[in-house]
């Protein structure tokens, strides 16, 4: 399929090209002494990702250890709840071991790291989501963790503190700055750029200098290869649109990956959080502008001095001024069509799925319900794919304090 000068036939193989660039987008802005690291990632990756070896042992661990495929469910209640005929299923990455789609990644990063022969896994963490996920495949591969984290955020992440020591990791307190997630990204690019001998980096999205984008999209992209494969056998054709948020758009390139070549509407959902103002929401490409930030480039929400703006979602796993370089190229292109949902209508969608399907979906995931919700109401006929990318869990006791049972 062409679109706007791209053939999708041969996308995934075209992009991103060698340095790593998604049209203007991407490429690898980083400091000199991590360069080489950087370099032996970028051609380790190349090599091992066509072993058969390394692929057959990732399939073996994606079916007996993570659980995939993960299903798709129909939402009967809930589609019949709208009435316009239009049919909602959702792809079950909370059933994915760990309860989200991140473990897909990092298990993909962990078995390179193995393949490398590295010792040692660093990464950095907000919310605590990627740090769990990341010590989960650490533990299992046996190797050393070291998650970088403020201390605002340990105050705050108490229970997912407590997972990544659970499973063996050594949670690195960062005390610089805001000692939040920026001086943990800083902390933790500093301690790969001194040890990259024995550790290799894992990032938590389709973000940072390449690989990285390139590298999680495609161990991402098992979800979309599931989906399409089990949409056509349950329904005999494909979805009319399928929907995914985007934070740093890994569960959405992963869910989107399967469908670029085909004839369906493809949606990107950024969080508008509690507006448009800047600084009320965290939706980059909606009302973002090209930079460089944290060694790539993409479209971002920069402030009055040109650096990273100060972002908000009721969603933690959203809250990122920028998104991955290939949903900006794919934005463009407008190959994807991206659009917001607030923090309001969030809450309604994890309540509407808790109550009419019995799944408590991660807030995150909720923003992508909410909006295939709202696309159903617009739709006369047809169906509604929505990846819904982790489990709500985490999310309850907030969403019960600040909310109330709706
Ligand atoms: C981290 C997270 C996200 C956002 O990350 P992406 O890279 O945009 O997918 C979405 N949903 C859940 C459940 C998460 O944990």
């Amino acid at each position: 399929m062409q679109y706007n000068g791209v053939n999708f036939d041969t996308y995934l193989k075209n992009y991103p090209d060698r340095n790593g660039y998604f049209g203007k987008y991407g490429g690898a802005y980083i400091a000199d002494e991590l360069k080489a690291a950087m370099k032996e990632i970028t051609e380790a990756y190349y090599t091992i990702c066509k072993s058969a070896k390394f692929i057959s042992e990732l399939r073996a661990i994606r079916r007996d250890f993570q659980g995939r495929p993960t299903p798709i469910s129909h939402l009967e209640r809930l589609s019949n709840s709208i009435g316009t005929g239009v049919q909602l299923y959702v792809k079950r990455e909370d059933l994915n071991h760990s309860g989200a789609h991140k473990l897909n990644h990092c298990m993909g990063e962990a078995l390179l790291a193995k393949y490398m022969g590295k010792k040692k896994v660093i990464a950095e963490t907000g919310a605590g989501q990627h740090g769990v996920a990341l010590a989960t495949a650490a533990a299992y591969f046996g190797l050393e963790c070291d998650i970088y984290m403020g201390s605002v955020d340990i105050k705050k992440q108490a229970p997912n503190v407590a997972r990544m020591k659970i499973l063996g990791a050594n949670v690195i307190e960062v005390t610089e700055g805001l000692q939040t997630l920026k001086e943990a990204v800083d902390a933790a690019f500093a301690a790969y750029a001194r040890e990259y001998k024995d550790a290799i980096y894992c990032i938590g999205s389709v973000l940072g200098p390449h690989p990285f984008p390139m590298m999680v999209r495609d161990f991402q992209s098992v979800i979309g290869i599931e989906a399409r494969e089990q949409f056509l056998s349950m329904t005999g054709e494909l979805p009319d649109a399928v929907v995914a948020c985007v934070g740093g758009g890994s569960n959405a390139m992963g869910l989107f990956s399967g469908f670029l070549n085909d004839p369906v509407e493809i949606y990107g959902i950024e969080p508008l959080g509690k507006g448009p103002a800047l600084g009320d929401h965290a939706a980059s490409l909606k009302y973002g502008e090209e930079g460089i930030m944290h060694g790539f480039n993409s479209i971002m929400l920069k402030d009055e001095n040109g650096d990273p703006a100060p972002v908000y979602s009721v969603a933690s796993g959203l809250d990122y001024p920028s998104s991955g370089p290939e949903h900006a190229f794919l934005h463009d292109l407008g190959r994807v069509k991206y659009d917001v949902i607030d923090d309001e209508e969030t809450i309604d969608a994890f309540f509407a799925l808790s109550r009419l399907e019995g799944i408590i979906p991660a807030i995150e995931s909720a923003h992508a319900v909410a909006y295939g919700i709202k696309l159903a109401k617009t739709m006369g006929k047809g169906s509604v794919l929505i990846n819904l990318s982790g489990r709500g869990d985490k999310d309850m006791d907030y969403v019960i304090e600040k909310y109330g049972i709706r």
